[in-house]
């Protein structure tokens, strides 16, 4: 750590939040427009969208994808897709809450696991406790695109003939052992949501290598008819040509927005004082993607302390999870999770995105050393 530099004083900061959505240069997304308006094709799986899920499935490395209209319909059509209604899902209690609604909506019981205080990741030790005759799947959460242990939830659900949903809507641009971390398991979902660090606006994508699974998704998002051949109940979750052209004008700027990022995060590195907050460890195989910076701290106190000082600078970090989703008011019984709980107290995402200057990053880390715990 080296200290950050002294306040430079002087202009009033305009407002930093969390994030702040990147947008490509407008003629780019124009140009995709007048495509639009040529071909009067707006919807339906477009020409745009054909390319967006074959140059996005080109970036990540993997055969194919299906670009749906958002990440939470993604999840839904996940498990109704995977044959697991009806059932408990295994998942985990720190996430944003469309992990957990969206198997409430579907009708399934979700069954909470604790988490591993190092990744905020579910703690594979503690899923195999949690299986029971009714268990019928596991969804895990790659939360601020940090790496689940992908390879223990694979072994127990081999073992225990469980289906793997990973919510990867934080994971574009990971990599785990040289593979997109969206690769793993049965089906991974992704949001491209415009607070993601790749998005469409609104949007998500399931990724399946299973093609019972995929053909089911294909029909499901789409009606469940072919035609006039109606095989299956199904919703609406298609993406429109619009989210497509977004995501097109976008993802030349992805790995340059990537990069951006990592700076960012070696000047937090640089400037926060280790003792006052604890920063996740990385696995040695993983190639993070920099989507989110979270600290936790010490204390509930200290955080809402930071946060308040910050707040009268004109900076909105967020507290990313709070709270636990296992204490959500809407679920049927509580299921104690500790270590979720207590830290959901404690954590916090610090602004980071392209343009955020050094400065400011100096300013959050100088506040954060120097806050009181009481
Ligand atoms: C954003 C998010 C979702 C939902 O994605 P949408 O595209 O906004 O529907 C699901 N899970 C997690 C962990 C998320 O952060």
């Amino acid at each position: 750590m080296s200290k950050p530099p002294s306040e430079a004083g002087g202009s009033a900061l305009e407002r930093v939040n969390v994030t702040k959505t990147f947008l490509p240069p407008l003629g780019e997304f124009v140009e995709y427009l007048k495509k639009i308006w040529d071909s009067v094709w707006l919807t339906n799986q477009g020409p745009l969208l054909q390319e967006f899920e074959q140059k996005t499935s080109a970036y990540l490395g993997i055969d194919t994808l299906q670009f749906v209209a958002n990440g939470t319909i993604g999840l839904q059509l996940a498990l109704r897709a995977a044959d697991v209604l009806g059932g408990e899902i295994i998942t985990t209690p720190f996430s944003y809450v469309a992990t957990t609604s969206s198997i409430l909506w579907e009708g399934c019981s979700p069954v909470f696991v604790d988490i591993e205080p190092d990744s905020l990741c579910i703690d594979a030790d503690k899923i195999e406790a949690a299986i029971t005759s009714k268990t019928k799947a596991i969804m895990a959460v790659h939360v601020f695109g940090l790496p689940c242990n992908v390879e223990e939830i694979e072994s127990l659900a081999h073992q225990y003939g469980l289906k793997v949903i990973y919510d990867g809507a934080h994971a574009f641009g990971a990599r785990y052992k040289g593979r997109s971390l969206l690769d793993y398991g049965d089906i991974s979902v992704c949001s491209f949501h415009a607070t993601k660090l790749f998005h469409t606006v609104e949007g998500g994508c399931i990724i399946t290598k299973d093609r019972r699974i995929a053909r089911r998704v294909e029909l499901m998002k789409h009606f469940g008819h072919e035609g006039d051949n109606h095989q299956m109940l199904g919703i609406n979750a298609k993406a429109s040509e619009l989210q497509a052209a977004m995501g097109l004008s976008y993802l030349p700027y992805i790995e340059q927005n990537i990069a951006a990022r990592k700076q960012i995060t070696g000047w937090y590195d640089e400037y926060l004082d280790g003792e006052r907050v604890t920063q996740l460890k990385h696995h040695p195989d993983f190639e993070p993607n920099y989507a989110y910076f979270p600290v936790v701290f010490r204390t509930e106190q200290q955080l809402l302390n930071v946060l308040a000082t910050l707040e009268a600078k004109n900076i909105f970090p967020r507290r990313y999870f709070y709270p636990s989703l296992n204490t959500l008011p809407y679920l049927e019984n509580f299921q104690h999770c500790p270590i979720s709980e207590d830290i959901a107290l404690r954590v916090a995402c610090l602004p980071l995105y392209l343009g955020l200057e050094k400065r400011v990053v100096a300013d959050i880390a100088r506040v954060i050393n120097e806050a009181s715990d009481v």
